[in-house]
This record gives structure tokens, C-alpha cells and sequence, in this order.
């Protein structure tokens, strides 16, 4: 990598894991950019360091692409590959020495980094030479014991006739492992982390937590259900449950998943129009064209809102059953078919031509079961009610359709 631009000539070093980014990392890098006058803040997210075993850390990769997300906002932020590109352990020194020979020897090196790296600073590799070429900046998080790192701090400047300073954050009270806690705990961790990393944290379901309801939390949820719908609605309800439960040990599915999905699939089915179109901008609720003409299916997406947000159940796999489950969507996984198919042929569901061979193809196929599934409401919706249906029915037709004939 070549450094191109206006010349740089103090360049600060924020290295760390960063599993994952958060906004106390960013506060700390543009603290320290003010504080020391720095030009440019290079994030080096850690590759393989020598302290730790990686079977638990996200990937370099990942780590990367959340820290570039983070930081492509702040004009003097840029991140390097530098040590998640390098063979084998990553020692600090290395990288010191790389950034020396790419910014010229006269740049001056700030390397930003957590308080507690200073009390082990003398266990790194090449430690003294460290501490000539870079200035460490330590900063600490609020609780951390000021007195020590202090003392600390001064025994090295005055063993090694070098620079080191010290930086209280408050905006560390964040911390990653923090972060990671959250996810699986199902908290929140808006406005913890840039939105761009919240939304790529799901995307890859990374720190991938496993729901795990307590008998109160399911009761209160179920309590919570049924206070939105009649008891008819609520008897299919149950019904969904005891169907999707049964196809879950088939496919083994996570039974609190399915729980959760089959109960709030048609929480939102009964709310009148008025309250669910509000639901709809107040969760920033995206129906497509057919649906925002035809309100009565809009409540798959409307329940995945309510349990997202009231509920803190982030869980991608879990909301997309329930989004889908009114006109289903190409590419639909196991849990989305399941919820899908269950609330075709529940028990107390209305007898309708073709369910029982729907109901028992779901046991053994899902895919072969989908597809009957479709054609049922396909007709059902085009020859009897003589309504239109959904455009994408005829897309998943098409999908599902080989699986039939096999
Ligand atoms: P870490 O495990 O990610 O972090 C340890 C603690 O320090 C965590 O509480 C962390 O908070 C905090 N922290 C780390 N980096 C920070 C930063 N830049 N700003 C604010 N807080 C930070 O990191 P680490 O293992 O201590 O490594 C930190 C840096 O030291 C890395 O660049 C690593 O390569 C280097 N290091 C080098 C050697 C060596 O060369 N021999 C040995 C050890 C460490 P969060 O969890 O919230 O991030």
C-alpha cells in the first residue's frame, strides 16, 4: 500500500479486535485526533495476536468490513489489512515498522489501545524498540484503576525515556464483549454501534445467539397474543403452534424459534386498518405495492415489527417466518415453510380440498408440500374468491413446481 495525498506527519494508530466496532472506539479515535493534532487515524484491526486463541473471534474478514462501515463517515479515518493480511501470529512491532516504511521515518506514530495492554506492554514482542519508535496513547474506561495505570505509565516513561500518555473515555463504558452479551441476550444494541455495522451484524447473524425462553417469558408472550385477537383467532393460534412443533422435530428446528414464530404469526391479523397502517410508520414498515393495496396481508410484516420492537427478538430466521408466511417469498427456509405450511393445515383450520394431502406431504417434504400449498391457494383466491393474488405466487410456483413432479 502506497500513501498518496497531503503529506502525513503525525498518524495515529488505533489497533484492537474490534469483535465488533462500537461507538466508544470511534469517540476514543477522534478524541485523540483532536487531542494530539493527529492527520490521519489508521484502524488496524488485529489478525492472529500472539495472547489469544482465535476459535472464538469473528473472522479477520468480517472484523475488517464492519471496521471500513464504521469509519467511511470520518474523512480522516482509513482502516489497513495490514495485520489481518499477514501470515501467521501479528506482532505490534511489525506493523510499527511497515507503517514507518509506507508514512517515511519522520511520521510521528501514536498507538492508541486499551489501558490494559500497557501493564503487559513489556511481554511484547520487541517491547523497547516499541516504546522508541511509537508513543502509546492508553485509554481507559470509566471504573478502570487510574492510579495504578499511572504509576505504571511513569515507571515506563522513565525506564524508557519514552511517551506515553493517558486518556480517560467515558464513551468506553461500551465495550465489545458488552456488545456480543447484548446480542445474545437479545438486547438492543441500537445506537451502541453505527447503524451500518448493526444492520451487517444481522445480516451475517454474527455473535449468533439462541433464543432461550424461561416458562414466564412464554406465558407473558402468550398472554400478550391473545390480548390482540379473538379467542376464534387465538384457537388457530395454538393450533399453528402444535402443528409447527410437530414439523420442527422432524426438521429439528430450535423449538423456542418455532414457539416464538407460530405464536406471533397473525398477532397483527385482527388490529383494525387505522392502527396497523400507524404501526406501519411507526416502525418504518415496507409493503410492497400489492400489499399496500390490499391491507389484510399486511399483518405478516406488521408482527415481525411488533416482535421486533416491543419484543427486543432480532432473530432473522424467526421474523422472516412471520413476514412471509401470508404470500411466502423465493428462497424460503426450512422455519419459514414450516410456519407457512402450519397455518394451511393446522387442526381447527376449516376442511378445504387438498389439505390433508398438504398435511401429510409437510411431514416427509416440505418442498413437495409447498407447492401443493400454493396451488391450493392459487385457486382458491383466483377460482373461488375471484380475486387477484399476489404477483410472487406464481414465481414460487415455479420454484416449488419441479419438486412435484419428482
Ligand atoms: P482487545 O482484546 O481487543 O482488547 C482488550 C481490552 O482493551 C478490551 O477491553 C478492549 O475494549 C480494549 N481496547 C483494545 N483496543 C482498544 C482501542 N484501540 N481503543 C479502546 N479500547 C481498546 O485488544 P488487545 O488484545 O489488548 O490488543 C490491542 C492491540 O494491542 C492490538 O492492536 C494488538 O495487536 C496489540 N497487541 C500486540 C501484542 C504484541 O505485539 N505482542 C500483544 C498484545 C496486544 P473493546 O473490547 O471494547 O475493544
Amino acid at each position: 500500500m502506497e500513501v498518496k495525498g497531503a503529506k502525513i506527519t503525525k498518524l495515529a494508530i488505533m489497533g484492537g479486535t474490534f469483535d465488533p466496532i462500537h461507538i466508544g472506539h470511534l469517540v476514543t479515535a477522534e478524541e485523540v485526533r483532536h487531542e494530539f493534532n493527529i492527520d490521519e487515524v489508521i484502524f488496524v484491526p488485529t489478525g492472529h495476536p500472539p495472547h489469544k486463541s482465535n476459535i472464538n473471534m469473528t473472522t479477520s474478514e468480517h472484523r475488517y468490513l464492519m471496521t471500513v462501515l464504521a469509519t467511511a463517515a470520518n474523512a480522516s479515518f482509513k482502516v489497513s489489512r495490514l495485520e489481518i493480511d499477514r501470515e501467521g501470529v501479528t506482532y505490534t512491532i511489525d506493523t510499527i515498522k511497515e507503517l514507518k516504511r509506507m508514512y517515511g521515518e519522520e511520521v510521528r506514530l501514536y498507538f492508541i489501545t486499551g489501558a490494559d495492554a500497557i501493564h503487559k506492554i513489556l511481554t511484547w514482542k520487541e517491547s523497547e524498540k516499541l516504546l522508541q519508535l511509537c508513543e502509546f496513547v492508553a485509554v481507559t474506561r470509566p471504573g478502570h484503576n487510574k492510579n495504578e495505570l499511572l504509576w505504571q505509565i511513569d515507571e515506563l516513561k522513565r525506564r524508557y525515556q519514552t511517551n506515553i500518555h493517558f486518556l480517560e473515555v467515558p464513551a468506553l463504558a461500551i465495550s465489545s464483549s458488552n456488545i456480543r452479551e447484548r446480542i445474545h441476550h437479545m438486547k438492543t444494541i441500537k445506537y451502541l454501534v453505527p447503524e451500518e455495522v448493526e444492520n451487517y451484524i444481522k445480516k451475517y447473524n454474527l455473535y449468533e445467539y439462541r433464543i432461550c425462553l424461561t416458562p414466564q417469558e412464554r406465558e407473558h408472550m402468550c398472554q400478550y397474543v391473545s390480548s390482540k385477537m379473538s379467542p376464534k383467532r387465538y384457537a388457530h393460534t395454538r393450533g399453528v403452534i402444535e402443528m409447527a412443533l410437530e414439523l420442527a422435530k422432524i426438521y429439528q428446528l430450535d423449538y423456542d424459534e418455532v414457539f416464538i414464530a407460530a405464536l406471533f404469526h397473525d398477532v397483527a391479523k385482527e388490529l383494525p386498518v387505522q392502527e396497523k397502517i400507524a404501526l406501519c410508520q411507526k416502525y418504518a414498515v415496507e409493503l410492497d405495492a400489492f400489499e399496500a393495496l390490499h391491507m389484510e396481508l399486511a399483518h405478516g410484516k406488521l408482527g415481525a415489527a411488533l416482535l421486533e420492537n416491543e419484543w427486543g427478538i432480532y432473530k432473522s430466521a424467526v421474523l422472516d417466518s412471520i413476514k412471509y408466511h401470508t404470500v411466502g417469498r423465493l428462497g424460503m427456509g426450512d422455519l419459514e415453510k414450516v410456519i407457512y405450511l402450519a397455518d394451511m393445515t393446522e387442526e381447527g383450520r376449516s376442511p378445504y380440498k387438498g389439505k390433508e394431502q398438504i398435511k401429510n406431504l409437510a411431514l416427509y417434504d416440505l418442498n413437495r408440500a409447498m407447492y401443493k400449498a400454493l396451488s391450493s391457494s392459487y385457486n382458491y383466491v383466483t377460482n373461488i374468491l375471484k380475486e387477484e393474488i399476489h404477483p410472487i405466487t406464481y414465481e414460487l410456483m415455479a420454484e416449488y413446481k419441479p419438486y412435484d413432479s419428482k
